[in-house]
This record gives structure tokens, C-alpha cells and sequence, in this order.
């Protein structure tokens, strides 16, 4: 089996999670920008976390034979600090870097006026710079917010075969796939979606333009949720093919659109160079 998670936050992963997911098929990720949990004070700091998503973590990652790439936004669960909003100012520099494959995420945490316009703006860039978006939908009142979305997408004219609409569950996948927008999917270990209610929908809605990731972070979550949902495809009937078309070929297909995925294959470092370089303090 070969997994492309197209959602997933390594930084706050460790190298056995690396190894474990080389082991469990994972040959390529694509990290997002979003929330550390604790809140960011100045735009510098998330200077830093972009560059760590475009230098160390994809570093990081081809030790290990994975793919590493990434999302650049200003996320909406700090889209209303003032003290981040300077981070729009930073957000189309690193849109114009190779390892880049999107704007995102971006969207909504609780529908704010200050979520709106830092969501349209974000869009507007996407739209500028070509790139394909990755929309965020909130954990409260998700059907509320994914029709909002859907609206905010709409009028920023952007294709919907361009934009990724994340974290849905059975309320909102008809109405995403209506649109002609890409449909993602988070499998969690215990709330939200998990890999059964996974293939009832790939059952009923079919596998085009369905996106699985793990949405691993800092929270509990397991990083091998993409190849349970392989798993489970298979023991309900699905074909080999069925799930390379939801776990590579679907994947590779959206953010291929940026024009800069790089999925030559890489072996996992002989010998792990991650352990020679010397640690500060
Ligand atoms: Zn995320």
C-alpha cells in the first residue's frame, strides 16, 4: 500500500512515528500551517514555523523516506489576534517557495468578522499566485461553517477543483461534493471520523475527489490512520485500486496542481544524520 497523508502536522511528531509510517506505506505528507495550541505573539515567530516547514521538517523527513511538503497561511484560530495579523504581510513570500504546495489552512474557527476577511484574503492569494487552498472547517457547528465556506469560496471565484474542504463527516460531504471542491477527511482515534464511518461514505459517495489523512498533531491522534482506513477499504470489498486512488492518487492529483510536488523516491538514511547535529544549550 501507498500513502500520501495529505494532512498531517509532523512538527509535533517524533522519529518513531517517522519510522512507523515508512514501515505502514507513508512515502509523502503534506504538513500544514495551523495553531501550536499555545498562542503566537508576533509575526516573527511564525516567521520561524514557516521556515521549519520548508528547511528542518522536510529534512527531517527524508531521513526517514518520506516526502515532506507544506501549506503556508495565517490560521483561523489566530486570525483574530492583532498581534498576528502582520503574518498576511509574510504569507506571499513563502507562497512563491518550492516546497509549498497550497494556501492553507485557512477558513473558519467560530465565523468571525475577523475570520472572514483573513479566510477572503488568503483566497484572493491563492488566486493570484495559482496555487490550490486548503479550507479548515470548524469542530463546532461544522455544517454552519462548511456551507459558509462554500460560499466565501464561491465568490472569490476561485475553480472548486482547486480547493480542499478538510475535516468533513456525513452532515457536510454532500453538500462539498455538490460544489465540484475536493472532500478531506480526518480519522481520528476517537472523535470525529473514524475508519469504518470512513468506508460507509467512500460506500456511498464513491472515491473521486475523496482525500483520508490523519490530521496527526499535537493532540491524541495516530498517524497511521490512513493505512487502517486501506485496511478497512479492503476487508469491506474495495479493490487495490480503489484505495491507491484514495490514499496516492487522489492526493497527488490536488496538490499536484501547484506544479511542485517532488515524489521521486528516497530511502530511509543508512545511518540517521539527524543524530549528529549538535543540539543547542
Ligand atoms: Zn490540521
Amino acid at each position: 500500500m501507498r500513502i500520501f497523508d495529505p494532512h498531517i502536522h509532523m512538527t509535533s511528531r517524533t522519529t518513531d512515528d517517522y519510522e512507523a509510517m515508512y514501515t505502514a506505506g507513508v512515502r509523502a505528507v503534506v504538513e500544514p500551517a495551523f495553531w501550536l495550541g499555545q498562542p503566537r505573539t508576533s509575526p516573527d515567530t511564525f516567521a520561524d514555523y514557516f521556515d521549519s516547514l520548508l528547511g528542518w521538517e522536510p529534512y527531517r523527513a527524508s531521513q526517514f523516506g518520506i516526502r515532506h511538503h507544506c501549506t503556508i497561511a495565517l490560521n483561523p484560530k489566530e486570525a483574530g489576534d492583532p498581534r498576528c495579523r502582520p503574518v498576511l504581510d509574510l504569507v506571499p513570500r513563502y507562497l512563491a517557495k518550492d516546497g509549498v504546495v497550497a494556501v492553507g489552512e485557512v477558513g473558519y474557527d467560530s465565523m468571525t468578522p475577523d475570520e472572514d476577511e483573513v479566510f477572503a484574503v488568503q483566497l484572493e492569494m491563492a488566486r493570484d499566485v495559482g496555487l490550490p487552498v486548503l479550507v479548515h472547517t470548524p469542530h463546532r457547528d461544522k455544517a454552519a461553517g462548511t456551507r459558509r465556506s462554500l460560499d466565501v469560496v464561491r465568490e472569490s471565484g476561485l475553480p472548486p477543483e482547486r480547493v480542499l474542504i478538510d475535516h468533513l463527516n456525513e452532515p457536510t460531504v454532500a453538500m462539498v461534493k455538490e460544489s465540484g471542491c475536493w472532500m478531506g477527511f480526518s480519522v481520528y482515534p476517537d472523535t470525529k471520523m473514524d475508519e469504518d464511518r470512513m468506508v460507509r461514505i467512500l460506500k456511498e459517495y464513491g472515491t473521486e475527489r475523496m482525500l483520508v489523512n490523519s490530521a496527526a498533531d499535537w493532540g491524541r491522534s495516530d498517524p497511521l490512520k490512513t493505512r487502517r482506513v486501506g485496511e478497512a477499504m479492503l476487508a469491506a470489498g474495495f479493490t487495490e485500486v480503489d484505495v491507491d486512488t484514495v490514499l496516492w492518487d487522489n492526493p497527488v492529483a490536488f496538490y499536484g496542481q501547484s506544479g511542485r510536488l517532488d515524489l521521486a523516491e528516497t530511502e530511509p538514511a543508512a545511518f540517521y544524520a539527524g543524530n549528529t547535529i549538535k543540539r543547542g544549550g
